[in-house]
């Protein structure tokens, strides 16, 4: 499904309440996080997943933000002369810190989970996207990320952003920099279903980027006009190609079905 919108959520405003606070502590020891709050770096390459283009696992950078920022925390902790009041709230700060990553960790694993398990299943599609390139020819790097209970609200499981560079028709931006597209999906059984999908998007709007985005605003941006999923009227071009997309991807992933529960039975058997 499509739909240029991020919608913000309870977990959302609490993300940012902690971040406020975090923020607070550290302008108060001098630091400030202006890493974590960047709106548009150039590029982004966390060590946990290297090269600048391809398919990325999006918690990566901020797994990678957080462990440097951990780190730092714990230097701080025990190089700094700091009085008692000010080392327990530092030792609480921590404490939320770590969780914070831990949890960064449970998303990283699963989003790394179903990026290989479409790749397994479609290695085409995965190669397709990882390899894909924009109108003038550059590489783009497409982010995904998968969240508990996304979209449960508004019935819209999964999202690919539709932004283009200021000053550049042709190159797709996102909150990941140029030349890169964010891909959200719900972190649920199906979320290989769901993630050919939006590739099937990607796939389309990545090199068709100009056309498409004049196509996309005269289309569903009318005034007065709201459709429930915008991106999806039949002869969408970006719609004909998720349909493409997934003509092929679900015949391999019933075989891929078929096969994995094969493999179970085996197993059973013993
Ligand atoms: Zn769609």
């Amino acid at each position: 499904m499509f739909s240029s919108a991020r919608p913000t959520s309870k977990n959302q405003a609490q993300s940012n309440v902690f971040f406020g606070f975090i923020r607070f502590v550290f302008l108060f020891l001098g630091l400030t996080l202006s890493s974590l709050t960047r709106s548009c770096p150039q590029e982004s390459n966390g060590n946990l997943n290297e090269g600048i283009y391809g398919i990325k696992n999006s918690y990566a950078v901020e797994l990678q933000e957080w462990t440097d920022h951990i780190n730092k925390t714990k230097e701080l902790i025990g190089n700094m002369a700091m009085d008692v009041e000010k080392q327990k709230k530092m030792k609480g700060v921590l404490k939320q810190m770590l969780a914070k990553r831990d949890d960064l960790l449970r998303n990283y694993n699963r989003t790394q989970e179903i990026i290989l398990t479409l790749k397994l299943i479609d290695p085409v599609l995965f190669n397709e996207i990882d390899q894909i390139k924009d109108k003038e020819g550059s590489r783009v790097a497409v982010y995904v990320k998968a969240i508990d209970k996304f979209g449960e609200k508004n019935g819209i499981y999964a999202t690919t952003n539709l932004d283009q560079c200021k000053g550049n028709e042709n190159i797709y931006t996102s909150p990941y920099g140029d030349r890169t597209v964010s891909v959200t999906v719900n972190s649920g059984q199906e979320a290989v279903l769901l993630l050919a999908h939006e590739f099937g998007h990607v796939k389309y709007q990545v090199p068709n980027l100009a056309f498409y985005y004049k196509y996309f605003k005269e289309t569903y941006l009318k005034d007065g006009f709201n459709p429930a999923v915008p991106g999806h009227f039949s002869k969408d071009p970006s719609r004909l190609s998720v349909k493409k997309t997934l003509t092929r991807f679900k015949r391999l992933y019933r075989q891929y079905k078929q096969d994995t529960k094969h493999t179970d039975e085996i197993f059973v058997s013993h």
